[in-house]
């Protein structure tokens, strides 16, 4: 049998701003079909013209674009109109659906009346049971009897969801409908429409949802849920692809050693739709501030320094290429940064000079001492591993405390600041003695 040319489909409604879960339900689509060596297709679900808006549209198209999920197809449902025009009156022509007048309960009353309101179209439904396959679950079965005639379009022009997505999926030649398990219950009337337009059926997947720590659906309350606030809070686009793409499902092949830390393209090599859990799919914010750590200590210098300045435009590039080692060992999001490096942060004490507190000091009883050591060593080997070697015997037999913490403090002013030996360095020899001296005189 030929290969199918698999094409998937991730089809928002722009009713809200690009949510994490979302953003899953899309990378899944995307993985399989390029692993597939097939096609995916970004549809906007945008026939609810009041909840509908373009601003979120936008958000969707920008939050795939930085997260570097590319689709080859794009399509707008509000700009289908006439197409799902031909497909009522099709389904009305061949008899499994037809025009229905309502009153105000919605009951069918086909004589008009005082209540008369427009017709609406419903699908002539059969009853008894509806079944299909699911990748992930196994055999689903409804029983679609108590559907009764569901509406499937308010008038021969307008379609509703169902119909719409039906003939769709059915148009766009779709092979896999990959979703969310909130699609589960839209299943069974989606099939019976396809059926009766005669489409082949699909294989479905339904994943699950993402859930919160404490197992309700993963919400506002439970932190950021906007692809656009995990961008603007620093992490990586390619760490919350690795993390979104293991909520739910495992990439361990059998006696493989434990890996977690996979790229696009090794994600979609790896991919299995059916190894998805049907449960227990977990979102956990400290997971995936590991995975942006990873991602952060494969940044090379420059990368990190431009994805810096980039949002720092008023730092000088000379200071934060000066500090990156530091700023890399300390940072788990890029945003983390001006904490850092601003006033009273942990790096801040290059560019701004803190007046150590004598209590903060405790002693400066060596510091004339080490002042005398630190001027023997020459400008060139005035680097953190000589500065260091040089003060240790003498740190060492009058107290590492005595000498260390009061050279750490007079040379930085805070509390928290990195060792004394990467401070000097950084400071450079003259700045050093400056600062040592004025300590002194504190006293
Ligand atoms: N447009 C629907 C939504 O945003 C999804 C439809 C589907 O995947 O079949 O929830």
């Amino acid at each position: 049998m030929a290969p199918q040319h698999v094409v998937t489909r991730f089809s928002p409604s722009p009713t809200g701003p690009f949510h994490v879960g979302s953003a899953r339900t899309a990378l899944f689509n995307y993985l399989f079909a390029k692993q597939q060596g097939g096609k995916l297709i970004l549809r906007i679900e945008d026939t609810d013209s009041e909840r509908s808006k373009k601003e979120y549209e936008e958000n969707i198209i920008d939050g795939l674009d930085w997260l570097g999920i590319d689709y080859d197809e794009f399509y707008r449902q509000s700009e289908r109109g006439a197409v799902y025009r031909d497909h009522i009156e099709k389904l009305i022509t061949n008899g499994a659906a037809y025009e229905s007048m309502e009153d105000e309960d919605g009951s069918d009353i086909r004589l008009g009346g005082p209540h008369f309101r427009p017709s609406v179209i419903r699908f002539k439904n059969s009853g008894g049971i509806v079944s299909f396959h699911d990748e992930i679950r196994g055999e689903i079965s409804f029983d679609v009897t108590e559907l009764g005639d569901f509406v499937i379009a308010k008038n021969r022009e307008t379609p509703l969801y169902h119909l719409a997505v039906v003939v769709d999926d059915m148009l766009m030649g779709v092979t896999h409908i990959i979703r969310g398990e909130d699609g589960i219950s839209n299943t069974p009337r989606q099939l019976l429409i396809a059926r009766a337009l005669g489409v082949p059926e699909w294989r479905y997947a339904h994943i699950p949802l993402i859930l919160a720590p404490d197992k309700s659906k993963l919400s506002k309350r439970h932190g950021a849920v906007a692809i656009t606030e995990y961008r603007k809070q620093g992490y990586l686009p390619e760490a919350l692809v690795n993390f979104l793409a293991l909520i739910g499902w495992s990439s361990q092949g059998e006696g493989e050693p434990e890996r977690e830390i996979f790229s696009l393209p090794e994600l979609v090599g790896r991919f299995n739709l059916s190894k998805v859990q049907k449960s227990g799919a977990m979102f956990s914010a400290d997971k995936l501030k590991w995975f942006n750590r990873e991602y952060m200590k494969t940044l090379l210098d420059d990368e990190l320094l431009n994805a810096l300045t980039a949002r720092m435009p008023e730092q000088s590039p000379a200071i934060l290429a000066k500090l990156l080692p530091l700023i890399r060992e300390r940072i788990t999001t890029l945003a983390d940064t001006p904490t850092l490096i601003g006033n009273g942060g942990e790096l801040s004490f290059v560019r701004n000079y803190t007046k150590p507190s004598r209590a903060l000091l405790k002693t400066i009883e060596f510091l004339p001492r080490v002042r005398g050591i630190l001027e023997q060593v020459s400008e060139p080997d005035f680097k953190a591993a000589q500065i260091k070697e040089r003060l240790w015997d003498f740190a060492t037999e009058k107290g590492r405390g005595n000498v260390l913490w009061p050279l750490r403090i007079a040379l930085t002013g805070l509390e928290r600041s990195p060792d004394p030996f990467v401070v000097a360095e950084l400071l450079g020899k003259e700045e050093t003695l400056a600062r040592i001296a004025y300590a002194q005189s504190l006293a």
